[in-house]
């Protein structure tokens, strides 16, 4: 079994990221950091999707020397110029919750009538020292109160563009198939250098 390495502890993702994966190589054993033996945060510093990403994957290549990718994610809201972007995790203070991160971005837009806004993943995939990077995008709009128990984060105030549901009120397979997280996997699993089997 080839292993690769998701350089995350967002035990969320790695379950989205997981049932992506595994039904496309069934011969990869995605594994965590902590069958690495590695139990501390992992340092996120830059202020760029793309940084964080990098910064990630390459602490674990260069420490562990195993092949292994990781991503990050920002929803960026078109009337608060693409905020929070990178600093969605810590949004409303260094506590990380989902519920106060929600309810600053609900006061910050206001009655503001642009409600558009994206969330977008950057993926960042070290191979024996390679690196290359892969996008997704998920276009959608905010609405102005919490629906939905399922996903995470800001899951209960986004609808993808097309949709009338909101992210969480989506099961783990309707969201698998249209996020933006589910792109970039999607790229990385078609990438020709990605040959797993
Ligand atoms: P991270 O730095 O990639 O872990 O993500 C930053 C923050 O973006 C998370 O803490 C969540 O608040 C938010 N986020 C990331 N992915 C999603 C998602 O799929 N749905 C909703 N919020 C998300």
């Amino acid at each position: 079994m080839k292993k690769l390495c998701l350089a995350t502890q967002n035990k969320n993702k790695i379950k989205e990221i997981r049932s992506k994966l595994q039904s496309k190589f069934p011969h990869l054993d995605l594994i965590g950091l902590e069958d690495i033996g590695h139990t501390e945060e992992l340092e996120e510093t830059q202020d760029t999707l793309e940084g964080n990403a990098f910064q990630k994957a390459s602490f674990v290549w260069q420490k562990y020397q195993v092949d292994c990718f990781s991503e990050d994610t920002g929803l960026e809201v078109s009337a608060l110029n693409n905020a929070p972007g990178v600093y969605s995790a810590r949004y409303a203070g260094s506590q990380r919750s989902d519920r106060d991160n929600i309810d600053l971005l609900l006061k910050n837009l206001g009655q503001q009538t642009n409600r558009q806004a994206q969330f977008r993943t950057v993926i960042c995939l070290i191979l024996q020292g390679e690196i290359f990077y892969f996008e997704g995008v998920l276009k959608g709009l905010i609405i102005k109160e919490l629906r939905g128990n399922n996903g995470f984060g800001y899951d209960p105030i986004f609808v993808p563009e097309g949709y009338s549901q909101t992210l969480a009120e989506m099961n783990l397979e309707q969201k698998n198939q249209l996020s933006h997280r589910a792109k970039a996997v999607e790229k990385l699993i078609h990438f020709e250098k990605f040959d797993i089997n």
